[in-house]
């Protein structure tokens, strides 16, 4: 069997749990604050439900339990009703609006071209958005597509670049895409006048911890040197239905430490000099997600956030606890005999 087939076979026997989706309904949505260039803004993260990522329809992504959120038959009507019942909560100020789909927004195949439009309406219409972060696969971005979107507002091209290696993406993630179409995507959102934000992921399955920093810390020097404004570190965790949910019942895969996710956001930090590097440790500390001791996980993961804010190196530094060393002894005994130090040998 394949990891495409397995991917899928896991997907099909956790959908038959999965209770249907009201398409009025938005999968999510909550304020949060967010730095964007040298300030920082009230931001409101909406998680549009469609018939979900085109990706996850073929066979899908290793890490990803979002297909489950999807549902059938959303039109430009659907999508006016999820964008009021979720703004009717925002604050009543200036927004940076992180507009999600779990999939890509920019897809008519996902999200009809007039739904799209209505997006577009709805946001023009309640006048708060400043900023519009949109997620999407890079193959989705061109002029005409971000033209659709294009709005009263500045917009940034939120996608999943994952890892910058072509063979981790193909073998660990099972992502069709390449870095090629991720760089092109880049330049056209750029000449179109569009930041980027490029997600990296920590720790694919199969990847033992310290190729997984390696190959972070490359993915985030790699994307910024495509022209990325922004690098956003994602932690795998373990979600429902997926591949990496299977390995991990075996005990075949721990989500990162967070000191991984420390060194990795460090070292890409020292590359980026004043463009942004941020992650959100979602569900730190929790056995299925990225987590260091138990007695640390909460300073280290509050360690994250506010150097997301600040972009101030030597909050990471602050963060300390005994299980930092056992940290670097587990590393470096997984590097042994393979490569070189990778505390040490890391470029940048
Ligand atoms: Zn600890």
């Amino acid at each position: 069997m394949t990891v495409a087939e397995l991917v899928r076979e896991l997907r099909e026997k956790r959908r038959e749990r999965e209770r249907p989706k009201d398409p009025e309904e938005p999968s999510a949505h909550w304020p949060g604050t967010d730095r964007v260039g040298h300030d920082v803004m009230t931001s409101y993260t909406v998680i549009l439900r469609t018939r979900g990522c085109r990706l996850a329809s073929g066979s899908g992504c290793t890490v990803c339990g979002y297909p489950f959120e999807g549902t059938g038959g959303v039109g430009a009507r659907e999508v006016r009703r999820q964008l009021e019942t979720a703004l009717a909560d925002a604050p009543d100020e200036s927004l940076y609006l992180k507009l999600f789909t779990s999939g890509s927004l920019l897809d008519e195949w996902e999200l009809p071209v007039d739904a799209q439009r209505a997006v577009v309406e709805a946001l023009r219409s309640d006048g708060r958005v400043a900023r519009l972060s949109i997620e999407t696969l890079p193959g989705f971005v061109t002029e005409e597509t971000l033209s659709r979107i294009d709005g009263p507002y500045e917009l940034e091209v939120a996608t999943g670049l994952e890892t910058s290696s072509d063979a981790v993406r193909q073998l660990c993630l099972n992502k069709a895409l390449t870095f090629e179409d991720y760089a092109g995507a880049v330049e056209a959102a750029r000449g179109f006048g569009a930041d980027v934000k490029t997600y990296v992921l920590l720790k694919p399955p199969f990847l033992p911890e310290p190729t997984a920093l390696r190959d972070a810390v490359r993915s985030g020097i790699d994307a910024f040197d495509a022209g990325s404004e922004s690098v956003s570190l994602n932690l795998c965790n373990v979600q429902r239905g997926t591949l990496v949910e299977h390995l991990h019942r075996r005990g075949e895969y721990r989500p990162p430490w967070l000191w991984t996710a420390h060194e990795a956001v460090r070292r890409i930090k020292r590359y980026a000099g004043d463009r942004l590097v941020i992650s959100d440790p979602v569900a730190s500390g929790k056995k299925r997600g990225p987590r260091n001791c138990g007695e640390c996980d909460d300073s280290a993961a509050r360690a994250l956030e506010r150097f997301s804010l600040e972009q101030e190196p030597s909050i990471l530094d602050g963060a300390d606890c005994s299980c930092k060393t056992e940290w670097e002894q587990r590393l470096l005994l997984e590097e042994h005999t393979h490569h070189p130090n990778p505390l040490t040998s890391i470029d940048g």
